[in-house]
């Protein structure tokens, strides 16, 4: 009989690996997630027979190396457990940094470790952030950022080193083993937390709230933001390609649109009398803050590859992620002076 694919999935609990799991699981998969609820929690965890979970830091020496033999073995490895969102990078960039690359190379010592024939395939979570600025659609081969940056881009050189330390270890595993780096764009929609800083559930928060929404900068910085169910189907059917070549693949959607054009997006959907209020970001994020002007992923690859990329526009993109809002009715917990530091980099 067929056996149904066993996934081992890292921040299970988090935004998108809730409906990357949500998503495997109604596929037929066994998927058995971990996460530490330091960014999701528990409630949003899938209930399902054919899912298991282990409460743990991906960083501590030892716990992914026991995990993976104690439940293994796996077909594929999904690493998406790490500290995100600029608000969090910018309060401690060094420990971001570190515990990022911490999670990567207990991954890598897990995996490692195994008996070749067991290993399972590493699709591990990078960003859009590693690219250097180009005011056009960013491809994979396309210049990235010093992997030694610290500050605002410590998140960034996280990834990037993290790739760079799969790719060394993977340099030893089998042609059919090789890594696959996620480079998100912008991935939105319901269930995404304000708390972090992240640009679209802060405004839908501000603006049911009637609150101003702090937008950072002039508003001209351009995103393209993709609907989280759609993305974790890509994930889902990349994970079910018979063949794939290992290395970077963009992830992202086609509603590109400015930051300013966003806030009136929803004020307009939500319609509220909230007003626009424009924040400084040197202030609110600190003198040596450096935005990103134009974010814009290529799908070439995804689409090579036979794969759809998530395709909702802007409008479908704000009124799920506020129907969900309004649904959840969850009270605003920060002022949104305090949410000043908005970017939808992650
Ligand atoms: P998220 O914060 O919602 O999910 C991350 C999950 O990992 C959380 O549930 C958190 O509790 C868990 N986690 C963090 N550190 C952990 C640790 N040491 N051990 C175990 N669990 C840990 O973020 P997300 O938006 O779902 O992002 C998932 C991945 O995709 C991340 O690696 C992120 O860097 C990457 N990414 C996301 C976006 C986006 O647009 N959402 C863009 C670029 C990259």
């Amino acid at each position: 009989m067929h056996q149904p694919p066993r996934i081992l999935l890292t921040g299970a609990a988090g935004f998108i690996g809730s409906q990357l799991a949500r998503e495997l699981l109604a596929r037929g998969a066994e998927v058995f997630g971990v996460d530490d609820f330091s960014g999701g929690w528990p409630g949003r965890l899938p209930e399902s027979s054919a899912f298991g979970f282990a409460e743990g830091d991906v960083s501590e020496p030892g716990f992914l190396p026991g995990l993976l033999r104690a439940e293994g073995p796996f077909d594929q490895l999904v690493h998406l457990a790490a500290k995100v969102g600029v608000r969090s990078v910018l309060r401690d960039p060094e420990g971001c940094r570190m515990a990022n690359l911490r999670g990567v190379r207990e991954l890598v010592s897990a995996v490692a470790g195994l008996d070749s024939g067991l290993r399972p395939r590493v699709f591990a979570a990078s960003s859009s952030e590693v690219y250097e600025h180009k005011a056009g659609p960013l491809r994979e081969g396309d210049p990235t950022r010093d992997i030694e940056a610290s500050g605002r881009w410590a998140y960034a050189a996280s990834k990037l080193r993290g790739e760079q330390i799969l790719e060394e270890a993977a340099s030893l595993w089998s042609a059919e083993r090789q890594p696959v780096h996620l480079r998100f764009f912008n991935i939105v929609g319901p269930g995404q937390d304000a708390e972090s800083g992240m640009v679209l559930p802060t405004f839908v928060e501000c603006a049911l709230r009637g609150a101003a929404l702090p937008l950072h900068g002039d508003g001209s910085q351009v995103r393209t933001f993709a609907l989280v169910s759609e993305a974790a189907r890509s994930l889902a059917d990349l994970l079910e390609l018979p063949r794939l070549c290992g290395g970077a693949l963009n992830l992202g959607g086609r509603a590109r649109t400015s930051i300013g054009a966003l806030a009136l997006e929803v004020i307009r959907q939500a319609n509220s009398g909230s007003v626009i209020e424009r924040i400084d970001p040197l202030r609110s994020c600190g003198a040596n803050f450096e935005g990103i002007l134009y974010r814009e992923p290529d799908l070439g690859r995804l689409k090579a590859l036979g794969l759809e990329a998530p395709g909702s526009d802007l409008e479908r993109i704000v009124s799920e992620t506020l129907r969900h809002h309004l649904e959840l009715a969850r009270p605003l917990t920060r002022s949104p002076r305090e949410a000043a530091c908005v970017s939808p980099a992650s």
